[in-house]
């Protein structure tokens, strides 16, 4: 595996490919990489001649008082898992590299970030859409992969890359989990062990709010302080950022949501300093 840390070998590299025909994927990740990453990469190879790989710990996306100083990194780890996986390019820039001095442009996405994580966490959203775009500028892959762990991240992207045009397929992959339900995170390692037994919580509570949608409850603020009280009755040492539901495409408050629509059920926790989120989607079919 090649790992390039600079736009113009990045771009060269890319241009080589392009020039004998091949098709390229690419996996955007912050590193610490799990068996969810490794899923977007296989996926990526199974339909690409080529996948980049980017592990980049985005500043503009944490907030002040966020984990960025504290976020898990371990790269000879990441390499030797990267190299396992055959990802034909790592692209592993520096701050400087992708926020050159004098940078003052924002890309901002309305609409999908208003709800769930969007108030919690101002400007992340911003962060995200900004350094996605640019790693697609760079890049230009032909099939952008993300994971539908991260939804609302999922839908502001698709909803950035069609409003601005941007050439690429965005393609959003299953959550993975572990065995007992917690979706793989790299956060998940900053939970001590009694934390680790109580983070399962978080997906019982959306899975209790999935089957009340099930039996055709639709009122938001019911399934929203069901799934709370689901989740700190099996998480005393957890504290409830939101569990919410909203139509899973526009992810829009709603007093009640529809029946013609998928749900989304989404939650943010904390356990000690660690915030880990979930959703599920229950499509309006299955009601
Ligand atoms: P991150 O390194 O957390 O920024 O994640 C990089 C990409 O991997 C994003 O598209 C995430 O949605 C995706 N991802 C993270 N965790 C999982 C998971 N458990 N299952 C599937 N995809 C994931």
């Amino acid at each position: 595996m090649r790992t390039v840390t600079q736009a113009g070998p990045l771009r060269a590299a890319i241009k080589g490919w392009r020039n004998r025909g091949l098709t390229v994927g690419f996996v955007p990740t912050m590193g610490y990489l799990h068996e969810g990453h490794l899923s977007l990469i296989r996926r990526s190879r199974a339909e690409h001649d080529r996948t980049v790989v980017s592990i980049f710990v985005n500043p503009t996306q944490f907030g002040p008082r966020e984990d960025l100083s504290t976020y898990p990194r371990d790269l000879d780890r990441d390499l030797a898992l990267l190299t396992r996986q055959k990802t034909d390019l790592l692209y592993l820039p520096d701050a400087g590299d992708v926020y050159p001095e004098g940078h003052s442009t924002s890309v901002s996405v309305r609409g999908v970030t208003e709800s769930l994580c969007g108030p919690s966490r101002p400007g992340h959203f911003d962060g995200v859409a900004l350094v996605v775009l640019k790693l697609l500028n760079r890049i230009a892959p032909d099939t952008l992969y993300l994971g539908l762990k991260d939804y609302q991240q999922y839908r502001t992207l698709e909803r950035m890359v069609r409003d601005l045009d941007v050439p690429v397929r965005v393609v959003g992959c299953p959550t993975v989990r572990e065995k007992d339900g917690l979706a793989m995170s790299s956060r998940n390692i900053r939970l001590d062990a009694a934390q680790r037994r109580q983070a399962p919580a978080l997906r019982l509570a959306l899975l209790r709010g999935r089957d009340l949608v099930r039996s055709g409850v639709l009122s938001a603020a019911r399934l929203s302080s069901e799934m709370s009280r689901a989740f700190r009755r099996s998480a005393p040492g957890g504290r409830v950022e939101y569990f919410e539901a909203v139509g899973a495409e526009r992810l829009e408050r709603v007093v009640r949501l529809s029946p013609e629509e998928p749900v989304c059920l989404a939650g943010a926790v904390r356990f000690g300093r660690t915030r880990l989120i979930d959703n599920e989607i229950v499509p309006a079919r299955r009601r």
